[in-house]
């Protein structure tokens, strides 16, 4: 073990929270940096990172956009002002997942447990759609698709984070990760994770994600005693 931190990362759609009429956002920004009508309800978004949303967008499309960091700057920027806009006008709703204030304000309360984020959103969006669900005061840092497209290393980064934040080692065995697809899950397993599955998701069914023999599974949160021991095990 190492400084004696458990930590929590949650990813944030399906997982703690849902947005109705998401995509209005999303597909502005491309529309306003690439010029395209491109449309992220042309793919199946769950699990992925914005990066690589962005790219299977363009791909689905047949359209072929050369981006590169500075576009990426641009986009997201773009992105952030659009959520900003569409949860302000109300055009975007996003809602806490049933369960999930009561879960992340029980844990926040154990004294050694910390709470992070594993999520593809990029960083800006995550802390938008997180406070807008009404729980941003209870999460901590992790990482996001700002910080790589490849949904298998923001465990890694995550985990750096809070040994930084901290000033403490922290090791794989002192994190555990919460999610609601097979992309969580291998994200996990790749970096000698364990992984809670809930199948609050929209594309993934509690059948299909029992296959993957998680190390917990959980239809839901609505029972947060339940939620809240579930995880606790998971660090024993
Ligand atoms: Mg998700």
């Amino acid at each position: 073990m190492g400084g004696g931190y458990k930590i929590i990362f949650f990813d944030l759609d399906g997982t703690l929270l849902r947005s109705q009429d998401g995509h209005i956002a999303f597909n502005r920004a491309i529309l306003d940096t690439f010029g395209f009508p491109g449309d992220i309800r042309t793919i199946r978004p769950d699990g992925k990172t914005d990066p690589q949303i962005l790219q299977e967008i363009f791909d689905v499309a047949r359209q072929e956009v050369h981006w590169g960091p500075a576009d990426w700057q641009t986009f997201s920027s773009r992105l952030e002002e659009c959520f900003t806009e569409a949860i302000s006008q109300g055009l975007t709703r996003i809602q806490a997942l049933s369960g999930v204030p009561e879960l992340v304000r029980e844990l926040s309360r154990l004294p050694d447990f910390r709470l992070g984020v594993v999520t593809g959103n990029m960083e800006a969006t995550a802390r938008l759609k997180l406070q807008a669900a009404g729980i941003g005061e209870c999460l901590g840092t992790g990482a996001f698709g700002s910080d790589s497209a490849v949904r298998n290393e923001l465990p890694k980064i995550a985990m750096k984070r809070w040994c930084c934040y901290l000033k403490l080692p922290v090791e794989s065995s002192d994190c555990v990760v919460v999610g609601d697809t097979p992309r969580d899950f291998e994200a996990a397993r790749v970096n000698s994770m364990k992984c809670l599955l809930v199948a609050t998701g929209r594309s993934h069914p509690i059948g299909e994600l029992r296959e993957l023999q998680p190390d917990c599974l959980l239809p839901d949160f609505s029972d947060t005693q339940g939620a809240v021991d579930a995880l606790v095990r998971l660090f024993e």
